[in-house]
Order: C-alpha cells, then structure tokens, then sequence
C-alpha cells in the first residue's frame, strides 16, 4: 500500500482517527442504528449538533459574547446569498481578493450596487489590498481572510466602524486571530472541518432583524436560531464528522497548536520554494497564505518529469486551479509536517537531477 500525501484543495485530508470513528458511527452509532438511520431528533444527535455548536465557540473564544453557532446547508456559495438578505439594507463594501469574493460580490449585486473598497483583481489576485476606507455609513463589510485559489492570506484585519463578515471557508481552527472582531464568520466544512455538505456559520445576534424585507426561513439566520440549527433535516453525517475533527483540535491543545504546526508545514513549502530555482511562487510574499501554497515550475518542459516523481512519491491533489495553472499545495490542519517533506523531497529531487 502506498500511503497518499492529501495535498487537494478541497474536499481534503481529515485526520485519520476521525474517519476511523465517522466510519464507525456508519456502522453503529445508537444501539446497532447507524448515523444515517436514526432520526434527527433523537437525543443522540441533538446532543452531537449541540457539542458541535458549542465546540465551534469554544475553539474560537466566542462563548458567552453573544455568538450563535449554526450547521447550515448550501455550502458557503449559499452565504454569499444569505449574508446580502440578512444584512443589506442600503449598501455594502467588499474587499475582493479573489475568485470567492467574487462571486460573494455578484450574489449581493442581486440586491444592491455593492461598493468595492479594494481590489487585486488586474493583478491576477496575487496579493491582499492594504489602506484601504471603509464607509461608516455601510451596512457592513464582508472579506475572505484566504484565497484558496490563489494562495493569499489575509495577515490582518482592519478595524472595521461596522459589522465585519469574514468567508474563512479555507482557513477557519488554522490559526489564532481575535475572533470577536468579527461579527459573521462563515466556512464551508470541507476545507478544513468535515465532509461536504454543511456550512458552519457563526453570527453575533445583535446584527440581525435590522433589514426591512421579508427573508424566507431557509434564509433567514434568526429562524435556523431560534430552531437551534434544526429548523429542517441537518446533515447529520456532515455535521457528526466536523464535530470529531472539533474535538480532535480541542484534544491537541486548540488552535494554537495547530497554528505552530501550520506555520512549520508553511515555513518549509515557501523555503523550497524560493531557494529551489527551478520554482516560482505565484503570491507576493507578505500575502502567501499557510493553507494554499501555489508555485509554477520555471521550466514547462520538466512537468512530465515532476508529475511522474510526484505521483511515485503518493503525493495527490497538486494541480493548481485552472484559473491560475501551475501547482497548489493545500497544508490543512490534517496534513502532516511528514507530507510536505515528502514534497519538499521531490521538488529538490527533482533540482538534482535537471
Ligand atoms: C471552497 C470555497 C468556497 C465555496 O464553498 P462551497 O461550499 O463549495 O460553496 C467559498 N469560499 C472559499 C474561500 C472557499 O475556499
């Protein structure tokens, strides 16, 4: 058996114990009922969805600050829809860094002609846009703190004199940062918590109930509150796993140990891949995001060469997105220090032998 080094961007690696228990629970999680098989709202799992709310606060430091934590389904693209009709009266300002706010900005166009206060776009997304305002008089501000395609990260954050939205779908439990300055975060499970097909969204209460059009309930935060995420059927299985890979992080010691682990997987990767003449890094350096890693071989004609070493060596899901070519490493907090050698391996490899 070959043991596969998980660099995709997305579905992607989960830890390995808890894939074991999710497969486990499959099989038998109540009495002989499989996961799938027992009602919602059986108490087995209305205890799962609210250590799964609670997990996602306390990891965060949010408890007790007036944060509610939700399971919801339509993945993040379904936020970028429902952050506008839960928040946009007159006119928001969005900061694009790339393909997801993006999109974000063409859904919440639907309802207003959205203000963009920065842009990297005419340079192909390759960094963050820095100094920039951000309108008092706005409803809110919304950003994504990490370019999954691009490989950007934003470092920091701005004070913002209103509500701040953050789409963290790629690098949310990745590393520290204030979470109360925010007061909508929302990240689709399958980057870095679960299986696809749910969305952890995570609202401050007090910014909600203040548009004046009628939200219809699968839309409407307050509703899915007020039913405590179970306003209709929730992904179970979706939400059953994020919970094991929650309190798999809690286990470790939290975010801040996986943020030391996260910066040595990053050190290593943008360490091969500036002093390695044979790579280029596709984002400015003060930008490079410790979650997507992405690069272009100087030379086109070695590719063949390097894709066969690489799949020699297990490693899979290195192809960057279409939009940007190249290669992508994704280092999410399940990937170990152990894969990104093994790469780090082949790309020197690779050096000696060219
Ligand atoms: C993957 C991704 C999305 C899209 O998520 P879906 O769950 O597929 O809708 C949105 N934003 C960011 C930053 C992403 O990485």
């Amino acid at each position: 058996m070959i043991k596969k080094h998980n660099f995709s961007a997305g579905p992607c690696v989960l830890p390995k114990s808890v894939i074991q228990k999710a497969s486990e629970a499959l099989l038998d999680f109540d009495n002989g009922l499989s996961l799938i098989e027992i009602s919602h709202r059986s108490k087995p799992f209305v205890d799962v969805m609210e250590q799964a709310r609670s997990l996602a606060l306390e990891l965060l430091g949010l408890e007790g600050k007036g944060y509610k934590a939700l399971f919801l389904q339509g993945g993040a693209s379904s936020q970028f829809l429902m952050v506008a009709l839960n928040l946009l009266e007159k006119r928001a300002g969005y900061l694009n860094t790339g393909t997801w706010s993006d999109k974000a900005i063409k859904e919440a166009k639907i309802y207003d002609d959205i203000y963009e206060v920065g842009s990297s776009k005419t340079a192909g997304f390759n960094y963050i846009p820095k100094g920039y305002d951000i309108p008092e008089d706005y409803d809110y501000f919304h950003c994504t703190s990490n370019n999954t395609i691009f490989g950007t990260q934003m470092k920091n954050f701005p004070n913002s004199p209103i509500p701040m939205v953050c789409d963290m779908s790629s690098d949310i439990f990745s590393r520290t940062l204030d979470f109360s300055k925010f007061d909508l975060i929302y990240a689709g499970a399958q980057k870095n918590m679960g299986p696809a097909g749910t969305t952890l969204v995570i609202v401050k209460e007090d910014i909600l109930g203040k548009v004046s059009r009628k939200i219809p309930s699968m839309m409407d935060y307050k509703v899915h509150i007020s039913k405590g995420s179970m306003f209709n059927t929730p992904p179970v299985f979706a939400v059953y796993t994020s919970m094991l890979t929650m309190q798999w992080l809690k286990d470790l010691g939290g975010i801040k140990a996986i943020e030391e682990e996260n910066e040595k997987k990053a050190r290593l990767m943008y360490s091969e891949i500036d002093l390695n003449p044979l790579f280029k890094g596709y984002s400015v350096k003060e930008d490079r995001s410790h979650m997507n890693a992405t690069f272009t071989l100087e030379n086109e004609n070695l590719k063949e060469t390097f894709d066969a070493m690489i799949k020699e060596a297990g490693i899979n899901g290195l192809n960057g997105h279409r939009s940007v070519g190249g290669y992508r490493a994704s280092m999410y907090n399940a990937l170990t220090l152990d894969s990104v050698k093994v790469l780090v391996e082949v790309m020197s490899e690779l050096e000696s032998k060219a």
